[in-house]
């Protein structure tokens, strides 16, 4: 299998405030952040990359106790202060041992969220850019927990907001959406038809599209998680990052983090991103052990695991990329899998929701990866969406 080697961006000093550049991942075009458009013209997906220093002696702002507390290795160019206005405290979750039958596993409590998921890391930062920008309203889809983020902190920007998700999901998540004040649109159909509409909508009213797919700014929010785990495990990263991959929003934010904590000097070896999909919607898995650099769309079935029923996800050449340069490895789960994950899970004390079931399962079923140290996120709350 190829492994692709990703350079290394070369840095410099230019001020004290990290500078961010929005670009093109496919012909390198650049863009301001005024003036970001939802795709380049040649279909490219928009990627940031930085035009100054990360000090590693500014790594972390101890009086702020919120994901912002690492501001300094965020883009403060483009959020200015209005991350104060909104931030709800989101982000330092604690990180727990499994218990004794699982000696080398920590997990992550990223449910401990204001909205109940780690979408509130890229969410917020989103939101802080719309309101900076001086954005009245904006749009998203969602299978569910990047809508309630997006719908909360928006509330609390006072923007107005739209949020399409498929009908039939979760109950609970569209409750909270609605509860914040959003307008909710169910779509029937795929996943894909829900984004299909909200962007139907972004482009007929010229909205900002909030989306945790297409603008990279969210992806800013998402590299707290191993920032935190740095700091939190005294900069010990384990052998093994855990990450549940639909869009691959938490997968890129950890891969975008780590190549941060490189850069400023934090670390010197990188742990491995081990991917985890559901059988039933495995595009990411498939391409990965075809050896493939692109993803084809997957033609899936109905899981449990609905944070991650992405059959197309449009980062996916970045997420192969970022997996494939720290030699990492992307594991499917099978339903009755996640039914027994589940299950455990409840036995041991754990309430998450049932995606989140299906990374723990494929940590469960792959013994192979016990004997190394390994951190498992709990990305959602049971309470949104349980079998158990
Ligand atoms: C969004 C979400 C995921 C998947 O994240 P991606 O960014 O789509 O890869 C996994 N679990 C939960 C609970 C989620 O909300
Ligand atoms: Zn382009």
């Amino acid at each position: 299998m190829k492994n692709m080697r990703v350079k290394f961006k070369s840095y410099w000093i230019r001020g004290d405030i990290v500078k961010t550049v929005v670009y093109c991942s496919g012909c390198s075009k650049e863009f301001t952040v005024k003036n970001m458009p939802l795709t380049c013209n040649c279909g490219g997906i928009l990627s940031l990359k930085r035009d100054s220093e990360l000090c590693a002696d500014r790594f972390v702002c101890p009086e702020e106790w919120s994901m912002f507390r690492y501001r300094n290795f965020l883009p403060l160019d483009s959020i200015g202060n209005a991350w104060q206005d909104i931030t709800l405290g989101e982000g330092m979750t604690p990180v727990i041992e499994y218990g004794d039958a699982l000696a080398n596993l920590k997990v992550k409590m990223d449910y401990m969220m204001p909205t109940l998921s780690f979408k509130d890391r890229g969410a917020s930062l989103l939101i802080a850019l719309a309101k900076n920008l001086g954005i009245k309203e904006v749009v998203q889809d969602s299978s569910g927990n990047a809508g309630t983020a997006v719908a909360a902190y928006a509330a609390r920007a006072g923007i107005k907001c739209s949020i399409f998700v498929p009908a039939g999901n979760s109950r609970k998540k569209i409750q909270q959406i609605f509860a914040h004040g959003a307008k909710v649109y169910e779509i029937e159909g795929s996943r894909e038809d829900t984004a299909a509409a909200a962007l139907k909508k972004v482009l007929n009213e010229n909205l900002f599209y909030a989306s945790h797919v297409y603008n990279p700014f969210f992806y800013e929010g998402t590299k707290t998680y191993v920032f935190e785990l740095y700091e939190q495990l005294q900069g010990e990263l384990p052998d093994c990052i855990w990450v549940p991959v639909g869009n691959g929003t938490l997968l890129l934010g950890c891969y975008y983090g780590l190549l941060d904590l490189m850069t400023a000097g934090l670390i010197t070896r990188m742990p491995k991103l081990i991917a985890v999909q559901s059988n039933n919607c495995a595009p990411i898995f498939n391409a990965f052990h075809s050896g493939n650099d692109m993803v084809e769309p997957f033609q899936g079935r109905k899981t449990l695991a609905e944070g991650i029923a992405i059959a197309d996800p449009k980062r996916g050449r970045l997420i192969l990329q970022a997996i494939r340069d720290l030699d990492g490895d992307v594991l499917a789960v099978e339903e009755d899998a996640i039914r027994k994950a589940a299950a455990r899970l409840a036995a041991d004390g754990f309430y998450f929701e049932t995606t989140t079931a299906a990374t723990f399962a494929a940590y469960f079923d792959n013994p192979r990866y016990h004997n190394t140290a390994s951190v498992v996120p709990a990305c959602g709350a049971g309470i949104k969406s349980s079998i158990v």
